[in-house]
């Protein structure tokens, strides 16, 4: 009797953690650190921990130190963008040089897989499993999968865009401003190198409510397009087209099929992130950049400040914080992508007149310019008084666009 007892206890205990965070993605890796080193008992559950996910793998400076807590490897700084091409489709593209470094470029896998090995250095159980279902039983959250239902106090939510899952979180409220984007990735073409070495080349105009990258990683080529949902991408298989049409424009034949995913951004200034003891973070929360659709940095960011509250034992905590940074920021970003996307012409045509204008985005890649502040910088720029805030050019070149 009393050893069936102690089996049914510590079979309890083998389900019951202090803290549930489901997802492996760049968001449930930095909450599961946090926890974890701060001695917490920490269950994460992945359903596919060692897939790649669609990425164009572009860590901006920012997103690069919000990950500084973590001593990331060397080779995250392999590959630096100091150089930005803003193109638009039958117009030559500007070049800006940056004095220092915006952007680097990574390999997606390669950085969640070192994500993942930090989670699990700092103590945390990674099980490969789906959570199905997250109910609230007796106080606790549980989480129920294939192998059977874990149990926590306080739950994070780090399952990516479009997880289901946060339906079963009532009163939560994630972001649902969303891009649908396609990536493919190939060897970069010799004739290409020179071009993207150091540099990432943005086109505006040819995909609506958005644009299209073209980054080159040592020898890869990471190609890719992001358009605003509901935004017209020219009917069904619409924007597979662009991005053919895209890939055209670069002077290259589409080579197989890209892969696609939504990007979810917040859609008002308020969200609802925390309640209780669960939380959202990430994409999860729909916390990517409305600009650019940048979210690596934002779901560490999150996750980070989702576990230093449960550490702190008060999810509000995480809510205020998130409202007075990333929610704050994110509604001056959306209000810029709007107009970025609804004048890209405009756009374009600044970056050729005013390339010391495309300092200011990478002073925001950079964490170095809030968005709020950007307003004032490009009614300036637009005035014909903005700063020269680095040595450019000064010229139009030739791009792989021309
Ligand atoms: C095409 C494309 C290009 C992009 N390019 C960039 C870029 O260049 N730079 C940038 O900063 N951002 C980029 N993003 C955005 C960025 O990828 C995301 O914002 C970021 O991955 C969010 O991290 P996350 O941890 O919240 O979610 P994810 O990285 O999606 O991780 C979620 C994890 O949860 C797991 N999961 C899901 N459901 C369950 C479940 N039920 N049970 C258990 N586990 C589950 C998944 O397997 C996954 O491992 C891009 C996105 C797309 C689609």
């Amino acid at each position: 009797m009393l050893g069936r007892f102690r089996r049914d206890k510590s079979e309890h205990m083998k389900r019951c953690w202090d803290a549930i965070v489901v997802g492996l993605g760049p968001a449930g890796a930095a909450a599961a650190c946090e926890l974890a080193e701060a001695g917490r008992r920490v269950l994460v559950l992945d359903g596919a921990p060692a897939r790649a996910k669609p990425c164009g793998g572009c860590l901006s400076d920012r997103g690069l130190e919000a990950l500084a807590w973590l001593e990331p490897p060397a080779w995250l700084r392999e590959h630096p963008v100091r150089r930005l091409w803003i193109g638009f489709p039958g117009k030559s593209a500007a070049q800006y040089v940056s004095p220092r470094v915006g952007a680097w470029l990574v390999e997606r896998a390669r950085l969640d897989a070192w994500l993942a090995g930090r989670a699990r250095q700092a103590g945390a159980e990674v099980l490969p499993a789906r959570a199905s279902r997250l109910s609230r039983e007796n106080g606790l959250w549980q989480a129920r999968g294939k192998d059977g239902a874990w149990r926590a106090p306080w739950l994070v939510l780090a399952s990516g865009a479009g997880a289901r899952l946060a339906d079963a979180l009532p009163g939560l409220e994630p972001g649902q401003w969303r891009f649908a984007a396609l990536v493919s990735e190939r060897p970069l073409p010799p004739g290409m190198e020179p071009y993207l070495r150091d540099a990432g080349l943005l086109e505006l105009g040819g995909v609506a409510g958005g644009y299209g990258w073209a980054f080159g990683r040592g020898g890869v080529l990471n190609l890719g397009i992001a358009g605003l949902l509901g935004r017209d991408q020219g009917g069904p298989g619409g924007l597979h087209r662009r991005m053919e049409a895209f890939t055209r424009r670069l002077g290259l034949e589409p080579m197989g099929a890209p892969r696609g995913a939504m990007i979810p951004c917040p859609h008002r200034r308020r969200l609802v992130l925390a309640q209780g003891r669960a939380a959202l973070v990430g994409d999860a929360a729909g916390l990517a950049d409305p600009v650019l659709g940048e979210g690596i940095a934002q779901a560490v960011a999150s996750g980070r400040m989702a576990a230093r509250a449960i550490l702190a034992g008060d999810l509000g905590l995480y809510q205020k914080r998130a409202e007075a940074t990333l929610l704050r920021d994110h509604h001056h970003a959306r209000l810029l992508a709007r107009l970025i996307y609804r004048f890209p012409a405009a756009f374009h045509g600044l970056a050729r007149r005013r390339p010391g204008g495309v300092e200011l985005g990478f002073n925001w890649l950079r964490g170095e310019l809030a968005p709020v502040d950007m307003w004032g910088a490009l009614a300036r720029g637009f005035l014909g008084r903005a700063p020269r805030l680095a040595r450019f050019p000064g010229a139009y070149y030739s791009s792989p666009l021309d």
